[in-house]
């Protein structure tokens, strides 16, 4: 297991040259992820999952968009997070990420102005990285379009249903492209998480 097995384009992997292998998560997700399959995570923070699944989201976007970068430009990529600061860790991660191959993101989250958020997102943006409340608003105001977003990623599954937000989340995954692949990261697996995945999962998702 090593990077060059991974067969990723150089620019992609700029972001991992600081560091000797993949991380375990890395090497069992990207095989799948890059095939396309749903997947499910039972992985602490530490444990290099935002490059487990954000790599293979910057390929979904690379894949899609053919070198089209287009100014306006629609997400295809989205991860919902519990908590702003978990937000605005992994946008961190992935701007740093896609900076090599020309993927962009942006962080949408509670608590500050709109303004700048909405600017990023007519800008064109390829991964939407946000918290569920600050997310449904702005997709209610027709403002981030979710229709072509097909790769998604639910962060702190279990965290994100006890902070209450299942009626946002279910919101907005019912407005994101029926054709998407999923990835769902929880520390535990709760019955309402479970019935989360079965309803809008694969029925027979890679679970590690
Ligand atoms: P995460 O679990 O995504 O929050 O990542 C935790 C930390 O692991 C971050 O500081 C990453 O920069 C680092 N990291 C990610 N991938 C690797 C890797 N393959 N080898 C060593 N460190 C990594």
């Amino acid at each position: 297991e090593s990077f060059e097995g991974s067969k990723l384009p150089g620019e992609v992997l700029e972001c991992c040259k600081g560091f000797k292998k993949p991380s375990p998560i890395q090497s069992r997700a990207w095989p799948f992820l890059l095939n396309g399959r749903d997947f499910i995570g039972i992985a602490a923070t530490g444990s290099g999952k935002t490059l487990a699944f954000g790599i293979p989201g910057i390929m979904h976007v690379l894949n899609k968009r053919k070198g089209k970068m287009s100014k306006g430009r629609s997400p295809l990529c989205l991860v919902l997070s519990p908590t702003r600061e978990l937000a605005q860790q992994i946008s961190d991660v992935l701007v740093d990420a896609g900076k090599a191959s020309g993927v962009t993101s942006v962080c949408l989250y509670g608590g500050t102005s709109k303004g700048p958020q909405k600017s990023a997102l007519k800008a064109g943006i390829d991964f939407v990285i946000g918290t569920p409340g600050r997310l449904k608003d702005l997709v209610e105001e027709g403002v981030c379009c979710l229709s072509e977003v097909a790769f998604v990623v639910l962060d702190e599954a279990d965290r994100m249903l006890d902070m209450g937000f299942e009626m946002e989340v279910r919101s907005i995954l019912s407005k994101t492209c029926s054709v998407r692949q999923m990835v769902m990261f929880s520390a535990t697996w709760p019955l309402p998480v479970h019935q989360l995945s079965q309803e809008f999962m694969d029925p027979n998702p890679v679970k590690v």
